[in-house]
């Protein structure tokens, strides 16, 4: 096929990705999907290098509109775990303030975060991702295009007229955009997880039931959620400089870990505590970062991001991944239908990614917000007010749209 290079081009224009999350992959999808040639620059050596994290949930107007644009619903639903939507809240003294349970119609389903990632790999073909490529930045190569920079001596590669960096909250094409740097939230999460809990740990199943549970009390919070395969990852927050966790807690020692994490929480109830003694011994440090709300920036042609990279924001409000499957769908649209239509697709991605800036402020502001409001004073009555607002919401009827 004959790919014409200049900035005026409306033929078929080649299209990097940086980042096989969520995001990119599926906005890989939606370009195959309509007959596109993409490449996805990934670092990880391989789709099993490393294991994804948690349990995400999906929402009918973020992740699952966007699946459902790629034509992926089906198999998502596959994959989901609507029974996994509960919500229970504690106190420290491991009094059960709030419990929601078998929310299978919550229009939130859950996933983990691996099987949505393989779900996304399996529609495109296998060779569409380059794994084990680190971006370190990109240059323009002349006529409007850019090649990626890779590191590890791999030099550059060949020119695209469209890069998209969905590489994350610690993207590396994201000073080609914007000078904004992340802002620490003043959260640390300390990451653990509890294998088997049915059969090895039914009491801690009990406490975090069929979705997820929290507790808080003394300036620190516990949060577990249920995972597939009877798995729980669950979290420690504390409010803290963002090299504490490193500081306070023997990170090589994992048996010491959970013992200093059993000092931190010597004022929670044995139930409670409980959760710590059933930790796999697996902690992961996470000081929770964000970019400011109604981040933005000039438009570059040939250059763009979306997702994480684009409007990093704390995991409180559960949009992130949502904001980042949407931001894939909208521009993935919006390329494909130009490019059929032997429009001006430049023109396209400014387009979208000006209403990308607009459609993320409110979940930005949101989980900005969510992020204040935890460890503070009235973080369980806050916790409580949301819970319930939540479940009276759900319980309305939803609107019939058109
Ligand atoms: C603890 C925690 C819990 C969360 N829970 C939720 C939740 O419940 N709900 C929710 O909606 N969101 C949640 N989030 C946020 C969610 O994970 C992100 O918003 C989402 O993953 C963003 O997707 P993305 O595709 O933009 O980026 P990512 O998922 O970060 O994917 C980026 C990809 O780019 C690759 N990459 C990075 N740098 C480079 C490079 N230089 N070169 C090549 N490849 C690179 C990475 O390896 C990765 O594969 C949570 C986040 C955290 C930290």
């Amino acid at each position: 096929m004959q790919f014409k290079t200049s900035m005026t081009s409306h033929s078929q224009p080649r299209i990097a990705i940086v980042g096989a999350g969520p995001g990119g992959l599926l906005l890989a999808r939606m370009l195959h999907r309509a007959g596109l040639t993409v490449t996805v620059f990934e670092r990880e050596a391989n789709a099993n290098a490393r294991p994804q994290g948690g349990t995400l949930d999906l929402h009918e107007r973020g992740g699952l509109l966007a699946l459902d644009e790629a034509g992926l619903l089906q198999a998502f639903a596959r994959i989901a775990r609507p029974e996994d939507q509960g919500n229970k809240l504690y106190n420290r003294y491991g009094d059960l303030l709030f419990d929601e349970q078998g929310a299978e119609d919550g229009g939130r389903p859950e996933v983990d975060r691996s099987a949505l990632r393989q779900l996304l790999l399996d529609s495109i073909p296998a060779e569409r991702v380059r794994w084990g490529q680190i971006v370190r930045g990109a240059e323009p190569a002349g006529d409007g295009c850019w090649r990626l920079l890779l590191g590890e001596g791999r030099g550059a590669s060949e020119p695209f007229d469209l890069i998209v960096g969905a590489d994350g909250a610690g993207s590396l094409l994201r000073p080609l955009l914007s000078t904004y740097p992340l802002q620490y939230s003043g959260l640390t999460l300390l990451e653990f997880g509890i294998d088997e809990v049915d059969d090895r740990h039914p009491d801690v199943a009990a406490l975090v039931g069929r979705g997820k549970m929290m507790v808080q009390g003394d300036g620190r919070a516990l949060i577990a959620q249920r995972n597939g395969n009877a798995h729980i990852r669950a979290y420690a927050v504390f409010r803290v400089p963002a090299d504490w966790a490193w500081r306070r807690f023997d990170l090589h020692n994992p048996e010491r870990v959970t013992a200093q994490l059993l000092e931190e929480f010597a004022g929670f109830a044995p139930s409670i505590q409980a959760l710590l003694r059933a930790s796999n011994g697996w902690y992961v440090p996470r000081p929770i970062h964000a970019l400011p709300v109604g981040h933005r920036w000039t438009h570059r042609p040939g250059l763009t991001l979306i997702g994480d990279a684009a409007h990093l924001m704390s995991p409180f409000g559960g949009e992130g991944v949502n904001a980042a499957l949407l931001d894939a769908a909208m521009l993935g649209r919006a390329v494909t239908q130009t490019v059929a239509a032997a429009g001006d697709w430049h023109a396209e991605v400014a387009r979208a990614e000006a209403a990308m800036f607009e459609r993320v402020i409110e979940a930005a502001a949101s989980s900005a917000d969510a992020a204040a409001e935890q460890l503070s004073h009235d973080g369980e009555t806050l916790a409580l007010e949301h819970l319930m607002q939540h479940q009276a919401e759900r319980l309305q009827p939803m609107p019939i749209h058109a």
